[in-house]
C-alpha cells in the first residue's frame, strides 16, 4: 500500500482495532500508557473518535455541502444554509471539519477524547463542542489536567494540534495528535499529495476546492500548533 493510500485515508492496512476503534498499531502501547495515568488522576480517557476513512470523510463533507448536515460559525453556531454562496458553505465546513483526504483522523494517530467519569448522566450525550471542553464545562477538569501533562511532558507523546484559533480549524481541545506518528506523516503530506487527492476525489464543490487549494492547504491543514516537545 502506497504511502499515498495511508496519508489520505484510502488505507486500512496501518490499523489494530482497540475498544471497538480502529487505530495506528503503533500508537497503541502510548495509549494505554496515557489511559493509565489519566485512570492515576481519577479520570476514563475514552476515544470519540479515531481513525476515519476517506469515504467516511467523503460523506461528513458531502453532507454539509448540499445542506443535509448543519454548518456552524466559528463559534459553533448554526448558519443558515439557503443564505451561504458556495465560497461561504466551503470555508465553513473547513472551519470544523477536514477535507476528505487530509484529515489527520486518517492516520490512526489522532483522536478525539473525553472522560467518561465526567459525564453528567448515562444518557448524556457527548457533544465534543466548545462548552463541554472550557475550564467551566464539564470535561474542564479533565483537560486541564491533560494540559499539565502536556507541558510537563508527561503525554506519552500526545498534544494538542487545535490548541489555539490559528485563523484556520477551530480550536478544537477534545483533538490530540501523537507527535511520533503525525510528525512525520505531516512532514510527507506536500502540497503535490494534497492537489492529487482532490483531484481523485468525487467531492461536492470540487472546482471550487482546486480555485483554493493553495490557500486551503496553508492555512486548514499544514496550519497546525507543533509539538510542544
Ligand atoms: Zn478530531
Amino acid at each position: 500500500m502506497s504511502s499515498f493510500d495511508l496519508l489520505t485515508g484510502r488505507s486500512a492496512s496501518h490499523l489494530t482495532s482497540y475498544q471497538n476503534h480502529l487505530l495506528h498499531k503503533k500508537v497503541l502501547p502510548s495509549l494505554k500508557k496515557l489511559q493509565k495515568l489519566a485512570a492515576g488522576a481519577g479520570f476514563n480517557l475514552q476515544l470519540g473518535s479515531s481513525y476515519r476513512s476517506f469515504e467516511k470523510q467523503l460523506d461528513i463533507w458531502n453532507n454539509k455541502a448540499t445542506g443535509k448536515k448543519a454548518l456552524l460559525d466559528s463559534k459553533g453556531h448554526a448558519l443558515n444554509f439557503e443564505t451561504l454562496s458556495k465560497e461561504e458553505i466551503v470555508f465553513s465546513i473547513l472551519r470544523w471539519s477536514a477535507l476528505p483526504g487530509a484529515s489527520r483522523h486518517h492516520w490512526g494517530s489522532d483522536f478525539d477524547i473525553y472522560d467518561l467519569n465526567s459525564v453528567p448522566s448515562p444518557d448524556y450525550k457527548i457533544q465534543l463542542t466548545p462548552e463541554e471542553v472550557s475550564p467551566s464545562g464539564i470535561m474542564g477538569l479533565f483537560h486541564h489536567w491533560l494540559d499539565q501533562q502536556i507541558a510537563e511532558k508527561k503525554s506519552c507523546g500526545f498534544y494538542r494540534p487545535y490548541q489555539k484559533d490559528l485563523g484556520g480549524v477551530a480550536p478544537e481541545r477534545w483533538h490530540i495528535s501523537y507527535a511520533p506518528l503525525a510528525g512525520p506523516m505531516m512532514e510527507e503530506y506536500s502540497y503535490q499529495i494534497f492537489l492529487k487527492n482532490i483531484t481523485l476525489s468525487n467531492l461536492a464543490n470540487k472546482e471550487l476546492v482546486l480555485d483554493h487549494s493553495l490557500k486551503i492547504y496553508c492555512e486548514y491543514f499544514a496550519n497546525v500548533a507543533p509539538p510542544l516537545f
